[in-house]
């Protein structure tokens, strides 16, 4: 029975005839004809142009598989990628789509036995993402592996990175701000036990202490370093911070007055020295001037 050229009414009438899915053993691959019964596929397999075809096949069945399976997984992919894109969805779900298509090529006429082993493939050859679905089947997944797509991923994978160290430099920020706080509060506990030193009043003792050393070596010493001393001494009690204890300022003024006659004392000396020592300064001064006096006697002479 020759098949009904396409857009005659006989066409039409065949393809309105042949709604749903049909029996996949009544299909013909070969002539891409689906017969509606028994009968029918009996009929088309005796028919001329099928036997034509069926030799052709039979010269070189492989190249036919091949082609088929070629076909079928073109048209697949197809479908899978224009209508789920990269989603992911269930193998057996999506092959229902495939061969809602009449004219699709059907599996059993390609070298794959079975869906699962269609879909393992796919995954193998690295044109799908295939895993295990939580119900069982096998979930498909189209990769795009097109040049536009991968410029996008990477590009993709490029902006994560780059939020992914604005992240890092983030974080690494925070992390200084806590660790500079927690210093700043290192110290000022460290500063707390100072205070209460100061408070009990040892550390003002201790200080007192050297300067008493110190201050006997200014008295044999030149008059200078005694004034220096003296400085000290006036800036001591500066230093004595103001929050003190009654005690402790009970303590400073007998030293302070202890200081104050050394001072005197000092002051004293300098009295007896600062003659002494101005009176070289002033003979010298007068050996300058007389020999001054004299070159400007004879600078006269020699004039006149
Ligand atoms: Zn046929």
């Amino acid at each position: 029975m020759p098949r009904a050229e396409v857009g005659t009414t006989k066409h039409l009438a065949n393809k309105m005839k042949a709604k749903g899915l049909q029996r996949l053993r009544w299909y013909c691959q070969v002539c891409e004809r689906q017969m509606r019964d028994e009968n029918g596929f009996k009929c088309h397999t005796s028919s001329e142009s099928h036997i034509r075809q069926m030799l052709l096949v039979g010269e070189d069945p492989k190249k036919f598989i091949e082609q088929y399976s070629a076909q079928f997984k073109r048209d697949f992919l197809t479908l899978l990628r224009t209508s789920h894109g990269e989603k992911k969805i269930d193998a057996n779900r999506f092959y229902q789509e495939y061969i809602a298509n009449k004219e699709h090529v059907h599996m059993n006429s390609t070298k794959w036995v079975t869906l699962s082993e269609f879909t393992k493939h796919l995954g193998r050859e690295g044109i799908c993402r295939v895993e295990e679905g939580e119900k069982g089947g096998l979930m498909i997944q189209w990769i795009d592996n097109s040049p536009d797509a991968l410029k996008r991923q990477e590009f993709l994978k490029k902006k994560e990175r780059m939020e992914r160290g604005d992240e890092i430099r983030e974080r690494r920020a925070i992390e200084e701000m806590v660790e500079r706080a927690e210093a700043q509060r290192k110290l000022q506990e460290d500063d707390r036990p100072k205070e209460l030193v100061r408070e009990e009043g040892e550390k003002v003792v201790l200080e007192f202490g050297k300067k008493r050393e110190a201050s006997p070596k200014a008295e044999a010493e030149k008059s200078d370093e005694a004034k220096a001393g003296e400085e000290e001494k006036d800036a001591a009690p500066a230093s004595v911070p103001a929050p003190a204890k009654v005690a402790m300022k009970m303590e400073v003024k007998p030293k302070k007055n202890v200081f104050a006659s050394m001072g005197k004392k000092d002051k004293e000396k300098d009295k007896e020295k600062k003659p002494e020592l101005k009176r070289p300064m002033s003979e010298a001064e007068r050996i300058m001037k007389e020999e001054m006096e004299r070159n400007k006697l004879k600078n006269r002479q020699r004039v006149a």
